[in-house]
């Protein structure tokens, strides 16, 4: 046995160490984060919009015993409801012991992500070719959606109340469609523009057919041919797309990365790698003291407005109808509220090391990132949770024996982002976030670490039960 020295002592007493999870976990623990990862990659390819996020998510807690929360309904300590927000966001609940008005412990993560939404009016026809001009949605760098396939996902909502529901490309066998690019042998021009406007947000135009509807005379003949399947199949006009909601998302599966398999590789697991989290542990808890909730919202990647956004009175509106439930006061409610805001954070990528500042940025395989404060420019735009919160969550997470780290957005003033906690920070309530670090965040595939994932599930459930 080899001694230890008197500074090793001191140093493994005093300084701040944190280690690699792969390397500090049980094998046990290892297998159950993959056992965990099969049903999170099953939901990444059954979940790519936010609309198709929420019907999986209530079908999952319908499926262990969640009923849809009606307003006047009481309920009592156990029972587990859902409040869905016009199919794009939900909460889900489990009622506590104690009353709402003690406070609940919420988690929120968001289900939406970077893709490229189409235009009101898509659908031209240019060299018998038939496009659709979309606009994108959240931050994105363009050229990364040329020459890749993708799946139109979304609805089109009819004059009569009537929804059609769309999904192309997504199953074996089905077609595909993509963004062409210019090829290098011509492209002298184009390489000398900026990263940025390397493709602009006008050529992001994409291919969906060119086959004409056979006649001699006429012009658009591919764009009718193209209306006449969309016509047979859905029933729609090129003016029902005015009323629509359709998605360009990629069209490839979620997948397991390396030759260890230890990486998962998707599409939009920001921020589904924590919705999924937040879900899964919320139908695990039973009987909790405190009331959970558990909100997937929609809108964060494009600042989390409008009435499906979190910051809209949705969140206010469920605490307030759960206290005023208990003729609890909803204000009194939230103050005594807490929040772990589950988003992802920027992991440490070997190849971009130079943007983060080693000593606080998140890596791969060490845990589930707490993250203090995100923002810009000084700290602009973050809630920057309370020492006192911040170390209540600390002793949360090591008491239950979860692998985490610390996390920081980057290098100061290189950059920086947002979440969701300070517009829930706005409603009186305790909030930090809490979340897995991810390589090629917004790009068509994300990747992230198979233990991160499930550490933060373990941090959700710990929070809520
Ligand atoms: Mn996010
Ligand atoms: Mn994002």
């Amino acid at each position: 046995m080899s001694e230890v020295s008197k500074s090793e002592e001191l140093k493994e007493k005093l300084f701040l160490r944190r280690k690699n999870g792969r390397l500090t976990s049980e094998d046990a623990v290892l297998s159950e984060a993959d056992v965990y990862c099969e049903g999170y990659k099953a939901f990444l390819d059954k979940a790519k919009t936010e609309r198709e996020a929420v019907k999986a998510a209530v079908d999952m807690a319908k499926a262990n015993g969640f009923t849809e929360f009606v307003i006047g309904r009481e309920y009592k300590a156990g029972d587990k409801v859902y409040i869905n927000n016009r199919g794009k966001s939900a909460a889900f609940v489990v009622i506590g012991k104690e009353p709402v008005e003690s406070g609940v412990n919420i988690t929120a993560a968001h289900i939406d992500s970077p893709r490229l939404d189409l235009k009101p009016n898509p659908l031209y026809e240019e060299l018998e070719l038939a496009l659709l001009k979309t606009h994108y949605y959240g931050g994105i760098k363009k050229y990364q959606w040329t020459a890749l396939p993708l799946a139109l996902h979304g609805v089109f909502a009819m004059k009569d109340g009537t929804v059609k529901e769309v999904s192309i490309g997504e199953e074996d066998g089905e077609p595909r469609f993509v963004i062409n690019d210019l090829l290098p042998h011509l492209a002298s021009e184009q390489v000398k523009r900026t990263l940025s406007e390397g493709i602009k947000g006008e050529e992001l135009n994409v291919l969906v057919g060119s086959h004409p509807f056979k006649d001699d005379k006429g012009s658009e003949l591919v764009k009718l041919n193209i209306l006449k399947l969309l016509n047979e199949k859905y029933g729609v006009t090129e003016e029902d797309f005015l009323s629509a909601e359709l998605e360009m998302v990629p069209a490839h599966r979620a997948c397991d990365i390396g030759f260890d398999r230890s990486l998962i590789g998707a599409y939009g697991q920001d921020d589904r790698v924590c919705a999924y989290p937040a879900l899964t542990a919320v139908i695990k808890v039973e009987n909790p003291a405190k009331t959970a909730v558990a909100i997937l919202a929609d809108k964060e990647e494009i600042g989390s407005c409008g009435n499906t956004g979190l910051e809209s009175d949705f969140l206010r509106y469920v605490i307030g109808d759960l206290a005023k439930m208990q003729g609890g006061d909803p204000t009194v409610a939230l103050r005594n509220s807490k929040c772990l805001s589950a988003d992802v954070n920027a992991g440490t990528d070997p190849t971009f090391q130079d943007v983060m500042e080693r000593r606080n940025a998140s890596f791969l395989n060490y845990g589930v990132v707490v993250t203090k404060y995100t923002g810009a420019r000084g700290k602009s735009g973050t809630s920057d949770a309370s020492a006192e919160y911040v170390a209540e969550v600390r002793a949360l997470l090591d008491k239950a024996g979860i692998v985490w780290q610390t996390g920081e957005l980057g290098k100061v003033d290189i950059g920086g982002g947002g979440t969701v906690a300070m517009y829930i920070a706005n409603m009186g309530v305790d909030v930090v976030d809490l979340g897995v670090p991810v390589l090629s965040m917004h790009a068509p595939f994300e990747t992230t670490a198979k233990l991160d994932v499930y550490m933060c599930y373990r941090a959700m459930y710990e929070f809520m039960k």
